[in-house]
């Protein structure tokens, strides 16, 4: 036997479990992580690199500690194209929406306090929980993936976290939450004691409908968080945020690492934020590549859940396991989130997509 993880003392709570893990596999068609398809444009990788050997100058210092200039071209963006003023007070960022996760449950949960997802949902909420030593509540959802408010109600009395997560559009199933169903289960977490309720809206820019960034108005335990991992097509540049009330700004800051991003990471993403403009046309045409594969599994007689995303939840399969991998034979990697007879398909390219539902097509022959 070598000497592993478990000979080592690490905490109770870490003991035998495993890391977070999408399968990283060389295959023709990935389309198993909600990563955008389409490479940044030539003109903004060009801007990248003036802007970082600009950065690259001053590299012998800290970079802005606060991330100023960048902060305030985020609350610009989301005054933009949310229909709500922000501004610099209302916005942090961090290395990806999961640090700004991270960095909420040091702030807000941590030991002895609890935190609810309502399941299935972003599966990184329950582990960066564990991670904190914030207590973890499993929700409940309806058949139909939509949040039961009424249970949702009763789990937030009986269980009194400290932090609600709302995933809105919702990962891996894809359906948004209506602004009702979020006011009414913010209602709920004030009840028993004042909780917060995070939005996670990393992909928002994909929905039908509108970010829920407006309802933090007079509602200081509300917080929105975002990515640029997905709308941006940066998931490799990390970089999230959330808009708030200034003191959530505030109080998040209290748990950061001093200089948490760095000026590279800073100087990418004002360039990238340069290029907005281009960058949501990618997103348009994912949109409607999104709503073609809604129709295309439908019309092959697949079971598919309403999806604001720019990823397919479908199926149903009686051993989803066993349909991952005979798509994954066809060449074509899928996700499989555990969710009993259902699989994930992010919206890549039309030629991924095509593929992507020829192996559908087969499969369901094969079932037939
Ligand atoms: N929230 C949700 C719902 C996600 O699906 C993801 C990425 N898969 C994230 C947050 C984290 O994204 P990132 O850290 O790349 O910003």
């Amino acid at each position: 036997m070598t000497f592993g993880i478990n000979d080592l003392p690490v905490r109770d709570e870490l003991r035998g479990k495993s890391p977070y893990g999408a399968p990283q596999l060389d295959v023709p068609v990935r389309l198993n992580t909600n990563e955008n398809p389409y490479p940044l444009p030539e003109p903004l990788v060009e801007r990248i690199a003036e802007r970082v050997r600009e950065a690259a100058r001053g590299l012998n210092r800290y970079p802005d500690r606060d991330a100023v200039e960048l902060r305030t071209k985020l609350a610009e963006y989301l005054t933009k194209t949310a229909g709500y003023r922000v501004g610099l007070e209302n916005v942090w960022a961090a290395n990806g929406s999961n640090e700004v996760i991270q960095q909420l449950l040091q702030t807000f949960g941590g030991p002895g306090r609890s935190a609810i997802g309502f399941e299935p949902s972003y599966s990184m909420h329950a582990l960066i929980a564990r991670g904190t030593g914030t207590g973890w509540i499993s929700g409940p959802r309806n058949d139909d993936f939509t949040i039961d408010l009424a249970a949702a109600e009763r789990a937030i009395a009986e269980s009194r976290p400290d932090v609600v997560f709302v995933t809105s559009p919702n990962n891996p199933t894809g359906n948004a939450v209506p602004p009702e169903t979020v006011l009414a289960l913010y209602d709920a977490a004030q009840t028993v004691k004042p909780s917060m309720v995070v939005v996670d809206e990393a992909y928002i820019e994909f929905s039908h409908g509108r970010s829920l960034l407006p309802l933090i108005e007079g509602r200081p335990n509300l917080v929105v968080s975002r990515t640029m991992s997905k709308a941006f097509g940066a998931a490799g540049l990390r970089l999230g945020y959330l808009a708030a009330h200034p003191a959530v700004v505030d109080a998040v800051q209290l748990v950061r690492l001093p200089y948490h991003l760095s000026a590279v990471t800073q100087a990418t993403a004002l360039a990238a934020l340069e290029h907005t403009g281009t960058l949501l046309k990618y997103v348009e045409q994912l949109k409607s590549e999104r709503d073609r594969l809604v129709t295309e599994l439908r019309a092959l007689g697949y079971d598919v859940t309403e999806s604001d995303a720019n990823f397919v939840q479908f199926g149903r399969f009686a051993d989803a396991h066993e349909a991952w991998r005979k798509i994954l034979d066809r060449g074509v990697l899928v996700r499989d989130n555990g969710v009993p007879g259902w699989l994930r398909v992010s919206a890549g390219t039309p030629q991924e997509n095509d593929a992507f539902l020829d192996a559908a097509r087969e499969l369901k022959k094969e079932q037939s």
